[in-house]
């Protein structure tokens, strides 16, 4: 008898279906972890259950790209974020989501859409550059602090 006061749940193909997908609470994850490790016979289980799967695709790595690009915005909304056209709120949250997150898929799409709008809307940028540095001199107290 050496199971201890809490006799931890046997590692079945369920629990492994869990991990695959990611779906484990932290201590279970540590214990199938750990005993992953330990074991060679449960690895192969692990194996098998995942080429078992019929929605084995749901483990590919883009399927788990999208799982967690859930909250990306559009490529509209990013496209609308670097004209400055994007409502306060979903700016900001977009500004969270790029540079804090620090969403690789996001910076790559918007970092792709700089140059394209760059290069196709010249006219637009330069506008609204334009306003920035002429309304500057409008602010009360700036420039005579
Ligand atoms: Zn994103």
């Amino acid at each position: 008898m050496d199971q201890g006061h809490d006799t931890p749940a046997p590692i079945d193909d369920e629990t492994l279906r869990a991990y695959l997908a990611d779906d484990l609470p932290a201590e279970d994850l540590a214990r199938v972890e750990k005993a992953l490790r330990d074991s060679s016979e449960l690895r192969g289980q692990l194996e098998s259950v995942r080429q078992n799967r019929e929605d084995a695709s749901l483990y590919t790595l883009g399927a788990i790209w999208r799982r967690t690009r859930l909250t990306c915005p559009s490529r509209q909304q990013l496209g609308s974020l670097l004209l400055d056209i994007l409502e306060p709120d979903l700016a900001d949250y977009l500004i969270f989501h790029i540079e804090v997150v620090e969403c690789p898929f996001c910076q790559a799409n918007l970092a792709d859409l700089k140059g394209k709008t760059e290069a196709a809307t010249p006219a637009i940028q330069s506008r609204h550059a334009r306003f920035l540095n002429s309304s500057r001199h409008l602010l009360p107290g700036e420039g005579r602090a």
